[in-house]
């Protein structure tokens, strides 16, 4: 009898995904189509620097011969797209968590903002906000009012709101404002309380500190950025399958779904995503692809300035503080071992929204941070600064006005076949890893959306508490 040869099963070709920029959203895409979707794509990761990471960067200074971040990277515990990320990599213990804050102001002993453990969020706050020594009971009073108001307004009835206007008719003082909700707000967004959308602030809020327990956790990396996110995270990103291509400056994204690099070579795809910053994206993508790009092109954006220290001693043994009241914002004892303990003590002072101070000649902009630096922590007075080299981003993150938020575009486009992700794009975050994170997971449901109509959840976060989900509105 003839055996009856059945017709070999032949396997669908794979897909092929180019993914154009390798910081955290780029990452995130490849990770999240590589991971739920293995054996169904052929994933490229285009990077343009000699490293992934992106802003989320270190540099080796080159008198110390040093590598530290360009600028300190922290994340909170509210950040469940990010640390997922890393912990589905194994490498969740490469951060240091923090419970509570330490705020330095220089007319008043220091305040320890620790969350209880035991009362219901939102009213863990309670006991945080009270012990902040430089606010009176009258300013106290001020911001219970004030965010109890923000958790019951939901932030769609915020509408294009400014912040600032918002924060004087719902009661708050000068020094309120300037004391908490800016330092708070300036930390967390990157910009100035008089440009901030309220939505935004909001979110920091009820996101960052009321809605669970553990929130307000303040993460730290354990070492450089250029070995969490531009090494191991990329190891093991490589390990699922991408290919991960750096140096390869692309040029353009044309509507034959090929991408050109500045070396002259043509790739063909079948779905690309674009994953670089809001100011470049328009000049890579076809001519009307997304609405709106233009006015994203042009958008404000604000600097954030890390200031490298090097002393000849330890200044303080404090993993990092808040200054309130000063020029320094936050500063940072350098959170790894060191091998080489010769080259100095680091700290990093970081400035965000640093405007004015960038504007500052350097040397003057040390000086006035040591000076502050001396009055925080006295054993300043007897250090010697041996290193100091002052690092700014003027395009650090997006400037989160009313108006950026309204430009913020989805992942998917008009084009079935592009797709966006960054920081920039609608996830509801300011520019984060956590946001670049989201947006990675969003760009990558919309390819297989498109290529097999299925969905990706995107994390959701924290899980609220009972109080808290009858308290806030969503
Ligand atoms: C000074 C500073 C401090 C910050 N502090 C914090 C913080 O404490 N906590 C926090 O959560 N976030 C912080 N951020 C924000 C955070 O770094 C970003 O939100 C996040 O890294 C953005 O990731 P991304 O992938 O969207 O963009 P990017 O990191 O900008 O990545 C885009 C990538 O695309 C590449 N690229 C661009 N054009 C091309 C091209 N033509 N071809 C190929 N590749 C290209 C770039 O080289 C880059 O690697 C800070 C940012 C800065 C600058």
């Amino acid at each position: 009898m003839n055996a009856v040869t059945r017709p070999a099963r032949v396997a669908k070709p794979k897909k092929r995904v180019l993914i154009v920029g390798g910081g955290l959203a780029g990452l995130a895409t490849a990770e999240c189509l590589a991971r739920d979707y293995s054996g169904r794509f052929d994933i490229s990761l285009l990077e343009a620097k000699r490293t992934t990471g992106g802003r989320a960067g270190s540099f080796q200074e080159s008198k110390t011969g040093r590598t530290v971040d360009y600028c300190q990277h922290v994340a909170m515990g509210c950040c469940t797209n990010f640390l997922g990320l890393l912990a589905r990599q194994g490498l969740d213990d490469q951060l240091h968590r923090y419970t509570s804050l330490k705020f330095f102001h220089p007319e008043y002993p220091v305040s320890i903002f620790a969350p209880s453990r035991w009362l219901p969020a939102p009213f863990h706050l309670m006991p945080a906000f009270s012990s902040l020594r430089y606010l009176n009971r009258s300013q106290r009073r001020q911001i219970k009012y004030a965010l109890f108001r923000l958790f019951r307004t939901s932030s769609e009835d915020l509408g294009g709101s400014l912040a600032k206007p918002w924060l004087e008719t719902h009661g708050q003082d000068k020094v309120t404002i300037r004391d908490f909700w800016s330092v708070i707000v300036v930390s967390a967004l990157g910009e100035s309380i008089d440009r901030v959308s309220l939505a935004a602030v909001r979110k920091v809020f009820v996101d960052g500190f009321a809605a669970a327990h553990g929130a307000s956790d303040v993460l730290v990396p354990k070492l450089p950025l250029v070995e969490l996110i531009g090494g191991q995270l990329t190891v093991a990103i490589e390990k699922l399958g991408v290919e991960v291509k750096l140096g390869q400056v692309v040029r353009q994204i044309s509507t034959d779904k090929n991408v050109a690099t500045a070396d002259g070579k043509v790739v063909a795809a079948d779905h690309v995503v674009a994953a670089v910053p809001w100011h470049a994206v328009n000049d890579l993508v076809p001519e009307n692809a997304v609405d709106n790009l233009e006015c994203l092109a042009v958008a404000p954006a604000s600097p954030i300035s890390g200031l490298h220290l090097w002393f000849d001693r330890q200044i303080t043994d404090l993993p990092h503080a808040v200054l309130v009241g000063t020029v320094a914002q936050w500063v940072f004892r350098q959170p790894w071992e060191d091998k080489q303990a010769s080259a100095g003590f680091y700290y990093q002072v970081v400035i965000s929204a640093s405007q004015s101070a960038r504007c500052l000649p350097q040397q003057e902009l040390i000086e006035i941070v040591l000076g502050e630096l001396q009055h925080a922590f006295p054993e300043t007075r007897r250090a010697n600064l041996v290193q100091s080299k002052v690092v700014t981003d003027p395009k650090s993150v997006f400037s989160i006005t009313p108006e950026f938020e309204a430009l913020r575009p989805p992942s998917r486009t008009c084009l079935p076949w592009l797709h966006l992700a960054g920081d920039w794009v609608a996830t509801g975050w300011p520019a984060t890893m956590e946001s670049a994170v989201i947006s990675g997971r969003m760009a990558a449901a919309s390819v297989v959306q498109r290529e097999f109509g299925g969905n990706l959840e995107v994390e959701a976060g924290l899980p609220l508490g009972w109080l808290a989900r009858r308290l806030i509105k969503p």
